[in-house]
């Protein structure tokens, strides 16, 4: 059972209450990072990068402007999701999973557009882009309760 963190009472109090039944306190719920919202947090930072390297690719090398701003959306939404799961909200378990099932659908459009990359160019990615997925939204899913 957890104590009231307040040190003139520091009693036993109801595992989830939110203030102590003795003394009044507001009882923190402490911010309990489990290692799988740490290694999301990690995995949504590297696609990040991994999208903003593509910013640059699609300007430069392909010239294609509309693939570059989207790659710039993935990469910032990936930052914002890694950001508030860094900070154990809920919003950024929604945020990550809402990331996981659009990188899933999005590669799927180079499949409508081959002419803009042809398609044996990124079957690697777009693999890698689904099995990403799967695990973020595996890891998200099992390390949602530690989420306020
Ligand atoms: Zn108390």
């Amino acid at each position: 059972m957890p104590r009231c963190p307040n040190p003139e009472c520091g009693k036993e109090v109801e595992e989830g209450a939110v203030y102590c039944p003795h003394c009044g306190t507001k009882l923190a719920k402490a911010a309990k990072r489990n290692i799988l919202i740490t290694v999301c947090v990690i995995l949504l930072v590297i696609f990040s990068l991994i999208h903003l390297s593509n910013m640059l690719d699609y300007a430069t090398i392909y010239g294609d402007f509309s693939g570059s701003i989207g790659q710039l959306f993935f990469g910032a939404f990936a930052l914002v999701a890694a950001y508030f799961l860094w900070k154990s909200e809920e919003i950024g378990g929604i945020l990550g999973i809402v990331y996981a099932i659009f990188s899933m659908i999005a590669p799927l459009s180079v499949t409508i557009h081959p002419e803009a990359i042809p398609f044996e160019y990124c079957v690697y990615d777009i693999i890698f882009d689904v099995c990403s997925s799967i695990v973020l939204i595996i890891f998200l899913g099992i390390g949602w309760k530690s989420l306020k």
